[in-house]
């Protein structure tokens, strides 16, 4: 059975779906709806019991799931710019591909964004995403100048920073728990032109790419792919992607010198139905990794690049999720603190690739400084590896998630399907406080919940 993701459907009415999240992992049966404008999500609220957005659906597992789903996606306009600031206001269910496509033709960029463009601004805010210049410009909730949230009785609340602060403070970053995101305004970042100057460098073991880490905090934008089934002495080689917005005087080719804000569009594939579950094992996964490894020279080399190839490459490949087959998948992210970085790095690291469990999409990536109430980054470096769902890998995720937490780590609440309330409580320091400010909210009526709030026991 080939599983689809529910979007951009024009769901006007109540509808009985199979839905799952990116992973395809779990896929439930819920009572799906869409919205297209504040009347009609007002009424939607109307109804009693629980309910949750979903936005894209490109978070992992069960964050914006559960029996009765809000469908973000057709509350979609572009509200207003303001050229002397570079903000933005938008509704919540506009993809941020949406915004590049507008703006960045007139000079404009994100100023978080993270490795897919296919998200809306209400699942960035929701999971206060991360983007590879995190240790310079932290998580989209630092972007945020205010936005417009509906809660159970239609009544809609303004926040900021500045004003009900308490309130923004657990929405960025509280996984849709507070209420309906309707409309952000945030601050977009100028920019010369489309194209990205990029380096790559490779590393041949953990070492060398933490040092390489270490000598990029200069950049803008980096990150590495990881091979996270090399062993020995090869542990973690990686490949280092540094980069930074292109000037117009760096743009060489005439094609590029031509239209700096127009790329050419690049190759689009689609995969058109979900793999056979054995088509992706050990072997596969350790062929390719060699051959993409060995792709980049040694040595450190530079290029010009569109922005598209820099930060969106699995974007160029439709519904890549089902490579996975049915079974599905899901994403380990976690993040150690800098202090054990290299020591706890290898050691979890280690026990991944004795596992021989772990596949070819591992990214590495260095926070900064993160000041925020309940998201996922802090000061430290992050690994995030897919897994095809089996037995053994959640038995690993068990071992895993003891190692983490005992180095000061957590995992990230929209990559997660597994994770229990035993972990997410020991992890995130704010995770009782912002339990009962939920509840205080709910006044004894859980109105936002998803399977994610209920495993990791945030709502009932
Ligand atoms: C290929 C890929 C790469 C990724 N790379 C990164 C990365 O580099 N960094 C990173 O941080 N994340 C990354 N992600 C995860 C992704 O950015 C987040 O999960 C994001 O939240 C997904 O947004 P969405 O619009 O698809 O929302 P969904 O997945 O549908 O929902 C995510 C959460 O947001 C809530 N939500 C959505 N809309 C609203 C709304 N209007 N009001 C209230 N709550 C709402 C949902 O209830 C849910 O809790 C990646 C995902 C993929 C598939």
């Amino acid at each position: 059975m080939v599983k689809l993701i529910v979007v951009n459907e024009g769901l006007g009415e109540v509808d009985m779906r199979k839905i799952s999240d990116w992973g395809n992992y779990p896929v439930i049966e819920a009572e799906v709806g869409g919205f297209d404008s504040e009347g009609q999500l007002r009424s939607k609220l109307e109804r009693p019991g629980p309910v949750i957005a979903f936005g894209n659906g490109r978070s992992y597992g069960d964050a914006s799931l559960q029996e009765n789903i809000l469908l973000t996606r057709r509350f979609n306009k572009l509200l207003s710019f303001d050229e002397t600031t570079g903000s933005l206001s938008c509704q919540s269910g506009v993809l941020l591909s949406e915004i590049l496509d507008v703006f960045v033709p007139r000079g404009w960029f994100l100023p978080v964004t993270p490795g897919t463009k296919l998200i809306t601004v209400g699942g960035a805010i929701a999971a206060d995403v991360h983007g590879k210049n995190h240790h310079v410009a932290g998580s989209f909730g630092r972007h945020i100048v205010s936005m417009d949230v509906m809660r159970n009785e239609g009544s809609v609340i303004t926040c900021s920073p500045t004003e009900n602060s308490d309130f923004f403070k657990i929405t960025v970053g509280g996984m849709g728990l507070t209420g309906i995101i309707m409309n952000a305004t945030f601050r977009l970042k100028k920019v010369e032109t489309a194209y990205i100057r990029e380096e790559t460098i490779r590393a041949a073991n953990l070492d060398e790419i933490m040092d390489c880490f270490e000598a990029s905090s200069d950049w803008t934008y980096s990150v590495a792919w990881i091979d996270c089934l090399a062993k020995g002495e090869q542990l973690g080689r990686s490949i280092m992607m540094r980069g930074e917005h292109a000037t117009q005087a760096e743009l060489v080719a005439p094609a590029h010198k031509h239209a700096p804000f127009n790329p050419r569009k690049g190759l689009h594939l689609s995969v058109p139905i979900s793999f056979p579950n054995f088509a992706l094992n050990h072997w596969t996964m350790q062929a390719f990794n060699l051959i993409y490894y060995n792709k980049f020279r040694p040595g450190t080399h530079k290029s010009i690049v569109d922005y598209n190839q820099f930060f969106y490459p699995l974007d160029a490949i439709d519904n890549w999720n089902r490579i996975y087959g049915s079974r599905g998948f899901t994403q380990y992210q976690f993040v150690i603190p800098k202090a054990a970085g290299r020591e706890g790095m290898r050691t979890i690291l280690k026990r991944i690739t004795d596992s021989g469990l772990g596949s070819f999409l591992a990214v590495l990536k260095l926070f900064g400084e993160q000041d925020s109430f309940i998201s996922f980054p802090m000061a430290g470096y992050t690994l995030a590896l897919d897994f095809p769902i089996s037995l053994k890998a959640l038995d690993l995720f068990k071992e895993l998630d003891a190692m983490v937490a005992d180095y000061g780590g957590r995992l990230y609440l929209a990559k997660d399907s597994r994770m229990d309330a035993e972990m997410f409580e020991k992890t995130y320091p704010n995770a009782d406080e912002f339990r009962q400010a939920i509840s205080l909210l709910n006044d004894g009526e859980t109105r936002f919940a998803s399977l994610l709030s209920k495993r990791i026991g945030i709502t009932d």
